[in-house]
């Protein structure tokens, strides 16, 4: 998905709608099991050479439960908006006094005129990744002592049989529970 700034100005506004595979772009790391196509509504605008994207991204994901690793399959929409400009991102320290300001308009920095657009679009899709999926709000997760799944069956496992090492871990999933 190569954007090419100059066709941006010469346009004046490009529509951006599709989908894309990211396989190979987002990294399957972390609770991030499998994904699907991402779709893509998005709109290129130029802003005195300047490209403004903005619009909505659309994909499945499949995140394994943080308690008990089952597959937690979700449908994300995340919107996404950023400018994109040519050249060398400035110094940040001869820009101290803007740099305590997060006005939350920050530019995104390409070295060339065409840009592949990809990269920056699986980030958005890592950034909106539920911190700690779950598969219910109520799941039991792993027993501590015998790591049986305590959504599918109760092991009878005795809290005193603990290693005090998961003391701590016992204590949460009881909380939980
Ligand atoms: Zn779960
Ligand atoms: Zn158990």
């Amino acid at each position: 998905m190569l954007i090419h700034l100059k066709d941006v100005a010469a346009k004046g506004t490009i529509r951006l709608d599709g989908t894309e595979d990211l396989t190979g772009v987002l990294p399957k790391k972390g609770s991030l099991l499998d994904f699907g196509p991402l779709r893509m509504q998005l709109e290129a605008r130029d802003q005195a050479g300047m490209a403004e994207i903005s619009g909505q991204l659309e994909i499945d994901v499949e995140q394994a439960c943080s308690r008990c690793l089952a597959p937690v399959p979700q449908k994300l929409t995340i919107p996404f908006h950023e400018t994109f400009v040519k050249g060398e991102e400035p110094d940040p320290d001869a820009l101290d006094i803007e740099a305590d300001e997060d006005d939350g308009d920050d530019f995104l920095y390409v070295q060339e005129d065409r840009f592949d657009l990809l990269p920056y679009l699986a980030e958005s899709v890592m950034l909106a990744l539920p911190f700690i999926p779950l598969c219910s709000s109520d799941c039991q997760g792993l027993c501590p002592v015998c790591g049986t799944n305590r959504n599918e069956q109760a092991c009878g496992c005795k809290q005193d049989k603990v290693d005090p090492r998961l003391a701590g871990l016992a204590d949460f999933f009881n909380k939980q529970s």
